[in-house]
């Protein structure tokens, strides 16, 4: 009989989590959806109550916990700045206990552990396009550290868990990721812009909207991840789309499809906020034959559906 492997996805009720749920139940593995629902939803992750192979627990990954698994996907931390601002210092200790638990865990059951980081981890980055051996340019004790500074000390702990204990370690390195289920309020620039379109709302740059962001679409980046976590490469690798595009641009994209006689309007630029990003994908495509395949335009038209049915049900 073949063995079924065991996934404890953590921040499984979440924006990425939940379709990387999907996609492990799809191929008929048991899952361990964990979230303390901060910003995560059930309703993300509903359609499953009631399989066998799947359960959910209410749990903090700032405590301990014990479980029997063999792939730990540690997703669990907010991603959008609001968020992750709202409580600075819950943030830092989500990444660094929470990271540090669950390499706790997989230490003791043997488990493989992917984490989640992020193109954060370069700061306000000096060298574009951002390759994996760029070393960042983070301001330790900016508004923005809190995250940017506890994704890396998580990626410290797990080259350290590997190094001392030789726990399997798998980093992505993941970029601005958009799709369906993001939240409506979250602040995040693609589901601001869609929520504004759609309210008949004008569109809410801020700055003069020439800072750049490449925007990866979900079922992209889920794919790369569940590469990362069946091959032999740690990482640290960049998830992430090439395609990279002011703020100004993806306004434009945005209104044309909704509503294109709505206004734009300028407000401040946060502080510490990145005036670049755009990964290298050379090592994802080279290690993972991973490249995403949904442009921008298509991705938008799948997300702007789905915030239609859930603001005009
Ligand atoms: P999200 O906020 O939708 O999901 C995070 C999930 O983690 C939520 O379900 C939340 O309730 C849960 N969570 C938060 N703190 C927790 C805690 N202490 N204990 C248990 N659960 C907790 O964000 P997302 O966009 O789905 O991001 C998922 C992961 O991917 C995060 O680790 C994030 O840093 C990383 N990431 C995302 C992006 C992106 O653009 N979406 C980019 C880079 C990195
Ligand atoms: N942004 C914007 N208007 C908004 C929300 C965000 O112009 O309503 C900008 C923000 O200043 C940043 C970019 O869009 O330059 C991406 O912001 P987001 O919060 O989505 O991601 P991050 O800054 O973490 O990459």
């Amino acid at each position: 009989m073949p063995t079924i492997t065991r996934n404890l996805v953590t921040g499984g009720a979440g924006f990425v989590g939940s379709h990387l749920v999907d996609r492990l139940m799809e191929a008929g593995e048991e899952v361990l959806c964990l979230d303390n629902y901060f910003t995560g939803r059930k309703a993300n992750i509903a359609r499953w109550f009631g399989y066998p192979s799947f359960e959910l627990i209410r749990h903090d990954v700032t405590e301990p916990i014990r479980l029997e698994v063999d792939r730990i996907w540690h997703l669990a931390c907010p991603a959008s700045p609001v968020h992750y601002q709202h409580n600075p210092i819950k943030t830092a200790k989500t990444s660094f206990l929470g990271t540090y638990n669950m390499l706790g865990l997989a230490r003791r059951v043997g488990a493989r552990l992917l984490l989640a980081s992020t193109s954060e981890v370069y700061g306000d980055p000096e060298v574009h396009p951002q390759p994996e051996s760029y070393r960042g340019n983070v301001n330790t004790h900016g508004i923005r550290a809190c995250y940017d500074e506890g994704k890396r000390v998580a990626e410290t702990l797990c080259f350290d868990y590997q190094r001392m204990h030789g726990t399997e370690i798998r980093i992505a390195r993941i970029f601005n990721t958009y799709g369906p289920r993001m939240l409506p309020d979250d602040g995040r620039v693609v589901s601001n812009f869609i929520v504004q379109a759609l309210r008949g709302e004008p569109l809410t740059l801020y700055g003069d909207g020439s800072q750049t962001r490449s925007f990866c679409y979900v079922d992209d980046l889920v794919e790369g991840l569940i590469r990362l976590m069946a091959g032999d490469h740690p990482g640290p690798i960049n998830l992430g789309n090439p395609g990279e595009f002011t703020i100004r641009q993806l306004a434009e994209m945005v209104k044309a499809r909704i509503s294109p006689a709505l206004p734009l309007v300028e407000q401040p630029l946060p502080q510490d906020d990145p005036l670049q990003r755009q990964p290298v994908i050379d090592l994802a495509r080279q290690q993972l034959g991973w490249e995403p395949r949904i442009p921008l335009e298509q991705g938008l038209e799948a997300t702007i559906a789905d915030f239609r049915s859930r603001l005009d049900p």
